[in-house]
């Protein structure tokens, strides 16, 4: 792997890194007990809102709080594949296959910067 493609991959990684977090910081708050690891606000309940007049706010509220679970969930493994992947470059070992050890081809690198497997081991 050229030292360029590696500096390039790294620039990428530190672009989506931000990204991420910047996404993540929107809806939830970072736990500073653990690394990578976020909580989500629960939306602004509205006090006026809870009643049976107003069930459905508090449901619309309970299913956006789900949803904000879930993408915050996705948001997570996502951001620690690519600080993950960023350290693995610090280490020398970027590109590699965690599984079989073999080298993941650049085409999937390119595509995939934070991939941590070779297609074959990622299908097992
Ligand atoms: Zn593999």
């Amino acid at each position: 792997m050229s030292k360029d493609f590696l500096k390039q991959q790294e620039e990428i990684l530190i672009e989506m890194q931000d990204k991420l977090e910047r996404q993540l910081e929107s809806f939830a708050k970072k736990d500073e007990n653990l690394d990578h690891n976020w909580k989500s606000d629960f939306p602004k309940l509205d006090k006026s809102a809870i009643g049976d007049a107003n069930m459905e706010t508090a449901q619309d509220e309970v299913e956006e709080y789900m949803n904000r679970l879930s993408l915050e969930h996705t948001l997570e493994i996502k951001l620690r594949n690519v600080a993950h992947a960023l350290e693995r470059i610090k280490k020398g070992e970027y590109g590699k296959c965690e599984k079989c050890n073999k080298k993941i081809p650049l085409d999937r690198l390119k595509v995939c910067p934070e991939a941590r497997w070779c297609l074959d081991c990622e299908k097992k």
